[in-house]
């Protein structure tokens, strides 16, 4: 676990704020503002934080369905910020997402033999019959039966469709897959195992994931390194078993005081935050967190602490700690 695969560098993305009959732009939506990573080959980074906190931006931006306002996304050393066309498509079989919905993303009017067989056929990897033929080991690759493959979405439970878009997710041989909330509209009981395949897959194919969820203990149940973002930005990145055990930043701990602990059922103190997270269209002036920290100082008000290295591979940005 060494090399880097991915590494986003400064990414940004502004939605601009359209009024009048003229449209014009009268402002812009920071979904995400200035977020740096890197991602190394057979690693699992989590990504959490509340909803509208930029994460499913920051998502969709690595899987270029979302085209970054600033910065640069790397994947295996390639520059792929703008790429697109048929350079696009050569590159995309190695990255793939795994959406919270699975339901909506599985086209109910076709067969999971069609739905699987489809990505082969479509990137001429085979013709149809050779790519019907490789449904059958998919399905079993990800527990279901290769009788499974004639029935359509809607006769499978929520666990099983999940397991479908898994298995469509590395029908072309993925090196990173970016999994959006893709256990959150499943029941607790389903979460784990749908997560230990998940486990089990990334072992047995040498995967990379990022995956982002609202939800720490799914987070700590996957990952090895973990990143927490507030309002557009990355405020603290490292390992998972520091992080959760002694977070830095203020938003990270308050964030771990609301979580229960899987394990002993218990809550740790519980930090209540005053106010409402601020309108990314709209961002506080220095530490985006500096509204409702309990430690705000003078200088968070005004400069804006940039994330950097505490200790090895661990970041974080507050000024409290630099
Ligand atoms: Fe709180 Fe200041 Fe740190 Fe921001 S920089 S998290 S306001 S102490």
């Amino acid at each position: 676990m060494s090399e880097i695969l991915l590494d986003v560098q400064h990414v940004k993305k502004y939605f601009p704020i359209k009024q009048g009959v003229l449209l014009r732009t009268v402002g812009h939506v920071k979904a995400v503002d200035d977020v740096s990573f890197t991602l190394k080959s057979g690693e699992t980074l989590g990504i959490v934080g509340e909803s509208g906190c930029g994460k499913s931006t920051l998502g969709r931006m690595i899987m270029r369905v979302l085209e970054p306002t600033d910065g640069k996304i790397l994947f295996n050393n390639q520059d792929i910020t703008h790429l697109k066309g048929q350079e696009l498509r050569k590159i995309r079989s190695q990255f793939q997402m795994v959406f919270q919905d699975p339901y909506s993303s599985l086209n109910p009017k076709m067969t999971v033999e069609q739905i699987l067989a489809e990505p082969y056929y479509v990137n001429k990897i085979a013709d149809w019959k050779e790519a019907k033929e490789r449904v059958g080991p998919l399905l079993t690759r990800v527990g279901l039966k290769e009788t499974d493959r004639s029935k359509s979405p809607s006769e499978f439970s929520g666990g099983q469709r999940q397991r479908i878009g898994i298995a469509r997710a590395l029908a072309l041989n993925p090196s990173l897959v970016v999994a959006d909330e893709a256990v959150s509209a499943l029941d607790v009981s389903i979460q784990s195992q749908i997560l230990n395949l998940m486990r089990d897959l990334k072992e047995e194919l040498n995967l990379s994931y990022i995956f982002i969820s609202h939800n720490l203990s799914v987070v700590k149940h996957i990952s090895d390194r973990v990143g927490v973002m507030y309002l557009g930005n990355l405020v603290e990145i490292g390992s998972k078993r520091e992080l959760y055990k002694k977070p830095l930043h203020p938003y990270t701990q308050a964030l771990l005081s609301s979580a229960p602990e899987p394990k002993r059922n218990v809550k740790r103190e519980k930090i209540v935050l005053k106010g409402e997270v601020p309108s990314p269209a709209n961002p506080p002036s220095g530490c985006p967190f500096h509204t409702r920290c309990p430690y705000v100082m003078g200088i968070c008000k005004e400069v804006r602490p940039i994330l950097k290295e505490v200790s090895s591979e661990y970041s974080v940005a507050c000024h409290l700690h630099h």
